[in-house]
């Protein structure tokens, strides 16, 4: 069966090798960027690179070379890249899609009114917000706060997962549909994801889904499933940590 350019974006960024007849390329494929890397930084313009480039580097590395990416067309848009905030030993690993306005002003995830009910959120299982980690998939806003696009998500998706590689987790949390659906390669609803341990062979961790904050401030009647959900993720962790 044919792999569609969509289709194969994602595998890739899952690192799912696919084989591509030579002399094609998948209709979309990333182009590269020019790059505008200072000389003590690799440069980095295609996947490949980035996932050579920052599977040794410590977290100041990592970090410094996600401020100065130009690997997809987002860094023509951002006004700072949004590396991720909490505590870097976290237990709990949250995941969003993409940062948005506020984001990209402030240059954290999750502030804002979203952010303030993720942290509400945190509380209400006696957690603060620097207990944990919360990142997101891309590091840069999408304009327009439109989804992130496979290719996208491709690019970044090394740098989470170095982040993960430093921060070693017990769990994370996909946090909103666009997310759950990327991390885990699939169309099932969030409704359908949720509730249940999923095993991320990638990150060799447990998963849990739940709602995004933003979701919850627009569909509040769903703010009982997502009390649900953290009370599944206390469960489970304390059934991973026992
Ligand atoms: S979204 Fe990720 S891959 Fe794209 S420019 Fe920003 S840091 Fe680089």
């Amino acid at each position: 069966m044919a792999v569609t350019t969509k289709q194969h974006a994602y595998l890739q960024a899952m690192g799912i090798e696919v084989f591509i007849p030579q002399g094609s390329s998948p209709v979309g494929a990333p182009m590269a960027a020019v790059p505008a890397t200072p000389e003590s930084l690799p440069d980095i313009t295609t996947h490949t690179q980035i996932v050579a480039a920052t599977r040794d580097l410590n977290w100041e590395q990592l970090q410094s070379q996600v401020s100065i990416c130009t690997a997809c067309e987002l860094h023509t848009t951002r006004s700072q890249t949004v590396f991720g905030v909490g505590n870097p030993h976290a237990e709990i690993l949250f995941i969003g899609e993409a940062p948005g306005a506020e984001e990209d002003r402030q240059g954290e995830p999750f502030v804002g009114r979203a952010g303030q009910l993720l942290n509400e959120m945190l509380r209400a299982i006696k957690l603060q917000r620097t207990d944990v980690y919360i990142a997101n998939i891309l590091k840069c806003r999408p304009p327009n706060n439109r989804d992130p696009k496979p290719e996208e998500a491709l690019q970044c998706w090394p740098f989470l997962q170095q982040q993960i590689a430093l921060i070693q987790p017990k769990i994370v949390v996909a946090l909103g549909r666009i997310a759950a659906q990327r991390i885990l390669h699939t169309d099932t609803p969030l409704a359908r994801l949720r509730q249940q341990i999923h095993h991320h062979v990638q990150f060799n961790l447990p998963l849990i889904v739940t709602y995004h904050p933003a979701y919850l401030l627009r569909s509040p009647q769903d703010k009982r499933k997502a009390w649900e959900d953290l009370l599944f993720l206390q469960q489970s962790l304390r059934d991973i940590t026992k």
